[in-house]
Formats: C-alpha cells, sequence, structure tokens
C-alpha cells in the first residue's frame, strides 16, 4: 500500500443548536469586526446572526450573494468590507454565498467562518470560483479555506425538499468520485463510503419530513464528509461533465450533478471495482447494480432523473461531449467522445444504467 494523505486542517463544530457557539468562535480567531455574508432569501438568518453576536462585536451585513460569484458583486462587497473596516467574514448560506466569502479571501486574506445551510460542500474545499465576463474562472488556495466550519442540522429545517434532495445527491457524487480519484487514499475511501451512506439513508426522510432532525444530521454529517473528500482529492470525469453542462448550458448545478452521476458511475464500473464495492456497501446493493441503485436513490429523493427535464437540448449533446474532451481530468476509464456522447445519450432520456 502507498499512498499520500494530506487533510486540510479546519476546526469543526457540528450539530443541532451549535449556532449559539458562533461568538466564541469569532472572538477564537480574533475578529471583531465581521462582515456577515447572506443572499436576501436568507437575510433573517445573517440579521439572527448579527443579534446573536451581540454589542462585543461591530457587525455589517451584507446580503446580496448570488450564483457563480460575479465580479460586480465581489467589488460591491469589498468597497463595504473597506468602508467597514472588516476584518474576517461569517458566511451563512449554501455555495453561492460561502463562494463570495471566498473571493473575499482571495482579494484581502481576510479569515471566515462558515456556516453551511445547504449540502453542496464549498465549506470544506480551498476551491474558489469568480464570473467575469461570461465566464467562471477556478483555483485552488489555501487562502480561501474556511478557519471554522459551524454544521448546525437545525439551519436546514427551512431547505425546500427540490433543494434538499439534489444537494444532497451532488454531495454522494462527491464521495462517488473520491472512491476512484488519481489520489484516493484509505482515509478519504472510508469517509467517502460513509458518506454515501448517511445521505442515501437520511435524504429520503429529509424530502419527506424536513424537520426530523435525526435525518438533517445524518445528511448534514454525510455533506461534511462529501465536502472534506472533495476537498482533499481529485474529480473525475463526472465533475468535468457537470462543470461543462453548467457552465456551457446554463443547467442548474444540483440538479445537473444529480442526473449525471449515475451515469459516470456506469462509465468506470468495469475500471474501478473496489469503487463499486464500496458504492454498493454503502448503498446495500451490489457492484453489479452499483450505478442503478444510485439511480434508484434519485426517485426515493425527488432529484431529477433526465438531462431533458433540467433544460438540455438534445441537439447540444454532441457539442457538450466535445466540449468534455477538451482539457479532460484524470479519469479511471479512458474518456472517449463515443464513450462521453452515449453517456450524455443515457443521462438525457433517463435511461436505468
Ligand atoms: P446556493 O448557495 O446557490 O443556494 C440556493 C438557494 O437556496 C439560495 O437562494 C439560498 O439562499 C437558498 N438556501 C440555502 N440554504 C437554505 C436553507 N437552509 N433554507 C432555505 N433556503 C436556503 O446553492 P448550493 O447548491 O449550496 O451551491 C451551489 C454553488 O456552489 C454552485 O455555484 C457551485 O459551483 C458552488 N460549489 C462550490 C464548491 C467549491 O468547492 N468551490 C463546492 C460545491 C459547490
Amino acid at each position: 500500500m502507498q499512498f499520500v494523505y494530506h487533510p486540510n486542517s479546519q476546526r469543526i463544530i457540528f450539530g443541532a443548536g451549535t449556532l449559539k457557539q458562533l461568538p466564541d468562535e469569532v472572538a477564537a480567531l480574533g475578529i471583531k469586526s465581521p462582515m456577515v455574508i447572506t443572499t436576501e432569501f436568507q437575510k433573517e438568518l445573517g440579521t439572527s446572526a448579527i443579534e446573536l453576536l451581540g454589542d462585543s462585536f461591530d457587525c455589517a451585513l451584507y446580503d446580496k450573494a448570488v450564483m457563480h460569484v460575479p465580479r460586480d458583486t465581489i467589488n460591491d462587497i469589498m468597497a463595504k468590507i473597506k468602508a467597514h473596516g472588516s476584518d474576517g467574514c461569517v458566511c451563512l448560506g449554501g455555495g453561492s454565498t460561502i463562494g463570495l466569502g471566498k473571493a473575499v479571501a482571495l482579494e484581502t486574506g481576510l479569515p471566515s467562518i462558515v456556516i453551511p445551510t445547504t449540502y453542496a460542500g464549498s465549506e470544506m474545499t480551498p476551491i474558489w470560483g469568480i464570473t467575469e465576463d461570461g465566464i467562471k474562472t477556478t483555483g485552488r488556495d489555501m487562502k480561501v479555506l474556511a478557519k471554522t466550519v459551524i454544521y448546525d442540522p437545525e439551519l436546514t429545517f427551512s431547505l425546500p425538499d427540490f433543494i434538499s434532495g439534489p444537494s444532497g445527491v451532488n454531495a454522494i457524487a462527491h464521495c462517488v468520485e473520491a472512491l476512484y480519484a488519481e489520489n484516493k487514499n484509505p482515509v478519504t475511501s472510508l469517509m467517502a463510503e460513509e458518506g454515501i451512506r448517511a445521505l442515501a439513508e437520511s435524504l429520503p426522510v429529509v424530502v419527506k419530513d424536513p424537520e426530523n432532525i435525526t435525518a438533517r444530521s445524518n445528511a448534514l454529517y454525510g455533506a461534511w464528509l462529501a465536502g472534506t473528500v472533495l476537498g482533499t482529492v481529485g474529480m473525475a470525469i463526472h465533475h468535468k461533465l457537470c462543470h461543462t453542462l453548467g457552465g456551457s448550458f446554463n443547467l442548474p448545478h444540483a440538479e445537473v450533478h444529480s442526473v449525471i452521476i449515475p451515469h459516470a458511475t456506469k462509465y468506470n464500473q468495469e475500471d474501478a471495482p473496489e469503487a463499486m464495492q464500496a458504492i454498493a456497501r454503502a448503498l446495500d446493493s451490489t457492484p453489479e447494480d452499483a450505478p442503478g441503485a444510485l439511480f434508484d436513490l434519485l426517485a426515493k429523493v425527488g432529484a431529477p432523473t433526465t438531462l431533458e427535464a433540467i433544460g438540455m437540448k438534445e441537439e447540444d449533446l454532441d457539442k457538450a461531449a466535445e466540449i468534455a474532451l477538451s482539457k479532460p481530468y484524470f479519469n479511471p476509464r479512458e474518456v472517449t467522445l463515443e464513450g462521453v456522447r452515449e453517456l450524455l445519450q443515457n443521462a438525457y432520456s433517463g435511461n436505468r444504467p
């Protein structure tokens, strides 16, 4: 056995009601004037965090985070950070809000505390993305890694079923690809398998009973594991395809991950036997039917099963396959145009793999 394991150093606080620990955590980082970042939709949550922080801190609220981290939004928040004299950020929300906090950290080096309210996993990665003139540039920089992450499952009660399901499958996709990553190692593989198990068991309950604290805790625990492996090992064809479909055809992020993951798993089935065994153990399935079991999970959590249903046009599949082949990521099976085109056709039609 030979491997390199390079974990990212972060402080993780997990559990129902842990938002209350925010003042102590902000103080522990030496932050005195935090900029609290949310979306307009989650403004109330931002305001309640400021109330919780109280008079010991000089807080400001920025509630204009939007998808894809546009340059204009970064310029806007940077002006407010300068005017306020912020010495750190508190990001409350999903990947879009966390992404804006990362852009601030990239420009300023300011520390951040992140309180995630979806299952996307950005809080555990040093990966940033910024959109300028319609082009999204991404990169890795340890400066953008959150210093502290507070996972409070009570904050996910309000996440509607139609976001919870796909967002959770998005997290499962990180775990699946971690299992066959080029730099996989025994520790991340344990985390990935446990992440799939926790999410697959809890998500069907979460979408039916959104305030079930046990299910919400398990789903967020799975999302933490998924974010951890996403931030530690490389991703493969699934993530490449999702970036292509999201970026070039404007398909919704979590939904595109949901549709593609059973087919990407099928694509790699022959060349990643250990990963199939792990997925099968986690889903109580067989290695032969691991891709099919992932597909069946989509229906159980109300996630979309066809590219057609999320707005892809069939005539664009050829172009998507060509783009996906440019600057390819590592993948256990050779990535060919015919193979990817077939994968996309199956995903378009929603064929059970
Ligand atoms: P999102 O952050 O765009 O959130 C979607 C909507 O849900 C927003 O309106 C938000 O305010 C709302 N919302 C969030 N939590 C809620 C809650 N608990 N209750 C009610 N509403 C809530 O969606 P997302 O899927 O979390 O993030 C997607 C983005 O994150 C993508 O742009 C993706 O590229 C990025 N991402 C980045 C990384 C990384 O490592 N850099 C990892 C994963 C995702």
